[in-house]
């Protein structure tokens, strides 16, 4: 492969200042540029992303408008407390609510179907001690939701071969992942958020001025007042002291089934499985509990097991008999950490980080990158 080619003194005079530096035009990035240019409307603020599109999660998600399903919350407080699980939840839900005030919910693609949580047949012990529980979030839950999020539901007529009960909760939704993008791009651009792709940030300098300096692969060099990671599950590749684990998520979207007896969105053993439908198509994510030590990985190609285990739950489970072919399949990156609360911290002066998204960070977005710009307003 040829050499790079050098940076002319043109280049590097219009790219070497800004006021503001956000690493990473995920969801995250984007609205946190967007955030900090309202607040500052004089201030330049860009946005550089290693890909001439955001490559991470954002563009490769399955447009879950979610907050966690019982499985999930459950097992959320088993990690943590249910204090730390319930806040959880929400701060999900008003971040959604932001997120659809904000972008609107036609030009996104939300359709607000609610979500079922399907057991296997033989997982009658996992359905009770859900089901046994349910009161009980819901007391909580209540208050933050004004409705109980949860009901337990006959799904025989999902047409899965699943236990007849299942767990309802009519507060999710879906969206498009691409409109979602879309909106959330072109809002930031559209008041003077510069996007650059194709620059891969190397670790951030601090010069002795305060500024901070972030040389990238490609030889450019940017000096900027505030600078902000928001690479998510590859945050601590530039910030090493961040808590933060890559996740592959791996994806699959099959051909049309004609007879498709439902839609809407799916959860299944704790969150680990997710499906929704597209149309008639199926999209189906998730299997990391089958290798979590490989998938923890920020590698973006798909696996054989992974495919294979997601092709069994579809045949097995979703759609018995029916004929249907994989036409699409991807990975993506999640950001990760045992007790699943997003990082949103200032590291030094000048210096933050927005990263940490998790499995559910279409929900969290907006909330946390007005969090960032408060608290970068607070605290430059
Ligand atoms: C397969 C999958 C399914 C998911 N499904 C859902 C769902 O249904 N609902 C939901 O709420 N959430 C879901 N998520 C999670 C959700 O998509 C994320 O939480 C959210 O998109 C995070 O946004 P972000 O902007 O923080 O990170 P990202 O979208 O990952 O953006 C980070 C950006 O940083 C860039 N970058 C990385 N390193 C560098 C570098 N050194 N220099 C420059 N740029 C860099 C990347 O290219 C990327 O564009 C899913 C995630 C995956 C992977």
């Amino acid at each position: 492969m040829n050499p790079l080619p050098s940076i002319s003194f043109w280049e590097q005079q219009w790219l070497k200042n800004t006021d503001i530096l956000v690493i990473g035009s995920g969801i995250v990035g984007l609205q946190s540029a967007r955030c900090m240019r309202l607040q500052w409307p004089h201030r330049e603020v860009w946005v550089m992303d290693r890909a001439p599109v955001s490559l991470g999660a954002s563009t490769r998600n399955a447009g879950f408008a979610c907050f966690g399903s019982m499985g999930e919350i459950l097992d959320d407080i088993e990690r943590t407390d249910e204090q730390t699980a319930f806040a959880l939840y929400e701060k999900r839900f008003h971040g959604l609510k932001q997120l659809l005030a904000d972008y609107g919910e036609t030009t996104i693609g939300y359709e607000k179907t609610g979500g079922y949580e399907v057991f296997k047949p033989e997982a009658t012990t996992e359905y009770d001690y859900l089901a046994a529980n349910i009161d009980r979030v819901n007391t909580t839950l209540k208050d933050i939701a004004g409705e109980n999020p949860f009901q337990p539901k006959n799904t025989a007529k999902l047409g899965m071969k699943v236990l007849e009960n299942g767990i309802f909760t009519p507060l999710e939704g879906m969206v498009q992942t691409h409109l979602l993008y879309k909106k959330v791009y072109d809002a930031a651009v559209a008041i003077g958020v510069r996007v650059l792709g194709g620059l891969t940030a190397l670790p951030p300098e601090k010069l002795d001025s305060g500024k901070w300096r972030v040389r990238t692969h490609e030889g450019y060099k940017f000096d900027a007042q505030i600078l902000v990671v928001c690479t998510n599950g590859y945050a601590a590749q530039l910030l090493p002291e961040l808590e933060i684990l890559p996740a592959r998520g791996q994806v699959l979207v099959t051909s049309a089934i004609p007879g498709l007896a439902w839609r809407g969105l799916i959860h299944a053993d704790k969150g680990y499985i997710y499906f929704r439908s597209l149309g008639t198509r199926i999209l189906i994510g998730g299997g990391r509990n089958m290798d979590f030590e490989g998938e923890t990985t920020p590698e973006l190609n798909t696996t054989e097991a992974i495919t294979q285990y997601l092709m069994n739950y579809l045949q097995e489970v979703v759609v018995h008999g029916e004929k249907f072919e994989i036409t699409h399949q991807w990975a993506g990156t999640m950001g990760m950490h045992q007790n699943r609360t997003p990082i949103v911290q200032r590291l030094d002066a000048g210096l933050y980080a927005c990263v940490r998204l998790g499995g559910m960070g279409v929900a969290l977005s907006a909330l946390v990158s007005r969090e960032l710009a408060q608290l970068v307003k607070e605290t430059r």
